[in-house]
């Protein structure tokens, strides 16, 4: 699956990492949020972007239908860990997280999220990206360091690869 950059690169998401957190989607009543992290690879010379791993809920993370809390101690120990085995060209790219909604809206709540995560959180590159999962729907925004707001990215419909 691959998504357009408004700088004209290409996101491009790993069939592998799109079947886990599709895996994830919040088809039941019952079905609690789900959430995790976005690794891979920059691609610096054409700004394209590969995401092609993801983290998934652990014991230690709390999850409720309509709230996810990360562990945010494992969460380092994850990056650190994928970081290391890819001999260090795997990096942190942002959060992914589910909602029971087909096609998925950031809460008040996500924004304020993304943002402080924006600010505080130690990334290579100069943006991160933010994955819902909806019922129905997957949708991904790009925040740029230093924005306000983020930018949602368009799915890239004539592409023959996924
Ligand atoms: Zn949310």
């Amino acid at each position: 699956m691959t998504f357009t950059r408004q700088s004209g690169g290409r996101i491009r998401i790993s069939d592998d990492a799109i079947t886990i957190v599709l895996s994830y989607r919040q088809l039941r009543p019952q079905d609690p949020e789900a959430g995790g992290m976005l690794l891979g690879r920059l691609i610096s010379e054409a700004d394209d972007v590969v995401i092609d791993s993801v983290t998934v809920p652990g014991p230690t993370d709390r999850c409720s239908r309509f709230a996810f809390f990360r562990d945010r101690k494992r969460s380092q120990r994850d990056v650190t860990r994928a970081w290391s085995e890819s001999a260090a060209t795997r990096v942190y790219l942002g959060e992914w997280h589910s909602h029971p909604e087909d096609r998925p809206e950031p809460s008040g709540q996500d924004l304020k999220n993304w943002r402080r995560i924006s600010e505080r959180s130690k990334y290579e590159q100069n943006f991160l990206l933010f994955l819902i999962v909806g019922r129905k729907a997957l949708r991904l925004w790009e925040f740029e360091k230093g924005r306000n707001q983020p930018v949602e990215l368009q799915r890239e419909m004539l592409s023959i690869q996924r």
